[in-house]
């Protein structure tokens, strides 16, 4: 097929990518291709196949068609070469370390994380030998400091709770490009909004859970390549790319794959990391993503439309002592936030309780439409107390540290209509105060 021509996320959300209509029997929609394993047409296609000269189906667990057609859709979206899905975001942010990493290295990460990213990398990552070395992203610079030559990626999201403060993308991009460091991206928060890889990341992850599918449906994840890294120029830093693969025949794979692209990376991860881990995203998974990617432009508008007057609306009640949302920042966080995010300032929001826990816990429950759920970036509007959920396993100090104190309510704001929105909002803290 020629080059198309349809470039805007808008237009790629539905027609990028790999699937056109199926080859056989035309059909429009993406089919779910619930099977196991594919027919070889005969030996010689198999070896093929298994030599990595032609790349193509041949058992569920490492590749099938519907997670390929999600996979060159959200690599179109992203500006990335080629993209892995995976059972999980926290799949998605493993693999992504765990394909430059061995025992003794180390990544250099932002401290402002998803929960479950912090215990991976402090606990998880620590057991398999793996250092994390945590940094404040307010200083680019630390993220040099903490380099070393067995530094292997730096890590950080895009518009992290609860500060949603955006992260300085460009900035630690070039550092890591003059020490030969990829920065890899979790831009969960923050689909369409932002494109870490035109900033100068080298990989990108979502949890595909959250806004991507958007109906609250499936738990999936997703690493895109960004095919702007060069591997080889620092070779030394990359052992499992750039060394024999035992497990491959002795391939190397910057050099393997050179005849198929820029796609070292993902492609190690698709062949060694997930052949032996085993987190695929199943067939019917990958289908529901495609159904929340294909209206992802359109809804991340409106949530952003809806965020934006919800922090306006809260920063004016007596009963809201502050609001935290990229849009009601100042100085170096707005800056950010103006750099990199395009088209609104994402959905997510925090704010804080005049009656601190208790005034908290009784919002929460006076909420009707609301979901009181743990969870983000679904269609429909949610919220959750983390100083009695998602924190309540840390100290206070440790909760006031991740940004969370007593009276602090964090809403994931959904699409339905403004008016409604507000008017739940305004009941609960009527109850609440
Ligand atoms: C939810 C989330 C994850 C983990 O994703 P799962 O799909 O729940 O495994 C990672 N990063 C961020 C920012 C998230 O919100």
């Amino acid at each position: 097929m020629t080059k198309p021509v349809w470039t805007s996320p808008e237009t790629l959300a539905l027609h990028g990518g790999s699937h056109r209509a199926d080859p056989t029997t035309g059909s429009v929609a993406v089919p779910i291709h619930q099977t196991t394993s594919f027919q070889f047409q005969d030996t010689g296609h198999a070896a093929r196949l298994f030599g990595l000269q032609e790349l193509g189906n041949i058992y569920t667990r490492i590749m099938n068609p519907t997670q390929d057609a999600f996979e060159t859709r959200i690599a179109a979206i992203e500006g990335g070469v080629a993209a892995l899905a995976v059972s999980s975001g926290q799949s998605a942010t493993t693999f992504s370390v765990l394909n430059l990493t061995t025992p003794g290295d180390n990544i250099v990460s932002s401290t402002d994380l998803y929960g479950g990213t912090w215990n991976l990398f402090a606990n998880t990552l620590k057991q398999l030998g793996v250092e994390t070395r945590f940094v404040d992203p307010a200083d680019p610079e630390a993220f040099a400091r903490a380099t070393d030559s067995r530094t292997r990626a730096y890590y950080a999201e895009t518009l992290p709770n609860p500060k949603l403060q955006v992260f300085p993308i460009a900035e630690v991009a070039a550092i890591g490009r003059r020490l030969g460091v990829p920065l890899i991206m979790d831009n969960t928060a923050a689909p369409i909004l932002c494109k870490p890889l035109a900033h100068g990341a080298a990989v990108v992850m979502h949890s595909t859970t959250k806004f991507i599918g958007g109906h609250g449906t499936s738990i999936g994840g997703v690493v895109v390549d960004g095919g702007n890294f060069d591997w080889e120029a620092h070779g030394d830093r990359f052992p499992t790319l750039n060394t024999p693969d035992p497990s491959y025949h002795g391939a190397i794979w910057t050099q393997a794959v050179k005849p198929l692209g820029p796609i070292a990376y993902i492609l190690r991860m698709r062949t060694c990391l997930l052949r032996d881990l085993g987190s695929a995203m199943s067939p019917m998974s990958a289908f529901f993503f495609i159904q929340g990617l294909e209206t992802l432009p359109l809804r991340m508008e409106r949530h952003c439309a809806n965020a934006l007057k919800v922090a306006a609306w809260l920063a004016e009640q007596p009963a809201v002592t502050q609001v935290i949302h990229p849009s009601l920042q100042s100085g170096e966080a707005r800056r950010r936030a103006d750099a990199y995010l395009k088209g609104g300032y994402g959905s997510l929001m925090g704010f804080e309780l005049k009656g601190g826990a208790e005034a908290g816990a009784k919002f929460i429950n006076a909420l009707q439409m609301f979901y009181h759920v743990a969870n983000i970036g679904d269609a429909r509007s949610l919220a959750i107390h983390p100083a009695t959920t998602t924190h309540s396993q840390l100290s206070a100090e440790e909760q006031a540290a991740t940004g969370v104190t007593p009276g602090y309510v964090r809403l994931s704001i959904g699409i339905e209509h403004i008016d409604d929105i507000i008017a739940d909002l305004d009941q609960a803290l009527k109850a609440a105060t």
